[in-house]
Formats: C-alpha cells, sequence, structure tokens
C-alpha cells in the first residue's frame, strides 16, 4: 500500500482506498480519485489537482506552521505521484 494516493497526494488508508474493477481495494488511489478500476474524472490534469488541495489545506483547521509547510511541499509531492510523473 502506498503512503499517498498516487493521484490526489491525499494519505492513503485501508478506509479510503479506492476500488478496482474486480471490487478489490487499489493499492495506489484513493476512493476520490479512483473507483471501479478507473479514475473518477480522467479529464483531470495535476493543475486541478493542484488547485483543489491547496484549497483544502487553505480551508483546514490544521497549524498554521503544518499548513505552511504542506503548502510549500504539496506541488512537488504532486509531480512525484505516479499519475503525472509523465508530465
Ligand atoms: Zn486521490
Amino acid at each position: 500500500m502506498n503512503k499517498f494516493c498516487q493521484s490526489c497526494g491525499r494519505p492513503l488508508t485501508t478506509t479510503n482506498a479506492g476500488t478496482k474493477a474486480n471490487g478489490d481495494s487499489s493499492n495506489y488511489y484513493c476512493i476520490s480519485c479512483y473507483q471501479d478500476g478507473a479514475f473518477t474524472d480522467p479529464t483531470l490534469t495535476i493543475d486541478d489537482i493542484k488547485a483543489k488541495g491547496i484549497k483544502e489545506i487553505k480551508q483546514s483547521k490544521m497549524n498554521i506552521f503544518k499548513k505552511i509547510f504542506l503548502l510549500i511541499c504539496y506541488p512537488s509531492r504532486l509531480q512525484r505521484l505516479d499519475r503525472w510523473r509523465e508530465s
């Protein structure tokens, strides 16, 4: 199991894992990105994901220092994920 969803970069756990076509849990993607063996939104670009993720971090109630840290490292973390590595 990957530590982070390889599409959106959210922490990947057994409770939010996506589903493969055969119904098994995905080891790579979370449920909001990947269901029944396909991306929930195949037209999504890394910029869309980035904008969404940054908005979520800004709106979250986490510690301000953690927030700043995440805002700095999130874009480069995204670029290393399997879904985006090619582009
Ligand atoms: Zn995801």
